[in-house]
């Protein structure tokens, strides 16, 4: 069987946040992976296909394969991307039985989280000025500007 007509479960990943936000299946990854991309920037209403449009486009996001499955019949292979959507409570699914008000507030919480511990790991980031302090990346700047013995005054 060609790779590109592999039947899968898969995910979309929001790289950020590293929070899943979409469960589907497809007889053919490929394909819909494109598809996705296509609808992403074309216009699409799915919710999915909003919300990366409205993150700024599909490579802030990541596809991963949750499982692949040979031989499976279509409602063998839905039934499968229920149990994972119940499992990763995607915010992005289409029709997402999930999708309670506390399940959106919940959510927002959980992704309020993680980008925080992704901001301040980035912030934790230690770099060197060239006049050889070390400092926080997030710092540079105003070290540059205002601390750093390489300034040059002026006259
Ligand atoms: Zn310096």
């Amino acid at each position: 069987m060609p790779a590109r007509k592999r039947t899968c479960v898969y995910q979309i990943i929001e790289k950020e946040t590293n929070i899943c936000c979409y469960v589907g299946s497809s007889f053919s990854y490929i394909d819909r992976k494109a598809q996705h991309k296509y609808d992403s920037i074309n216009g699409s209403s799915c919710p999915i296909h909003e919300y990366i449009r409205q993150k700024g486009g599909i490579h802030l996001f990541e596809f991963k394969v949750l499982e692949y499955c040979e031989e499976i019949s279509k409602t063998e292979l839905h039934l499968k991307e229920k149990q994972y959507i119940n499992q990763l409570k995607p915010m992005y699914n289409k029709l997402n039985p999930l999708k309670t008000h506390q399940d959106s507030v919940e959510w927002e919480r959980l992704r309020y989280q993680k980008n925080r511990e992704s901001i301040l790991a980035r912030q934790a980031e230690r770099v060197t000025c060239e006049c050889g302090k070390t400092l926080r990346k997030h710092n540079l700047n105003y070290h540059k500007n205002n601390a750093c013995s390489l300034i040059e005054k002026d006259a």
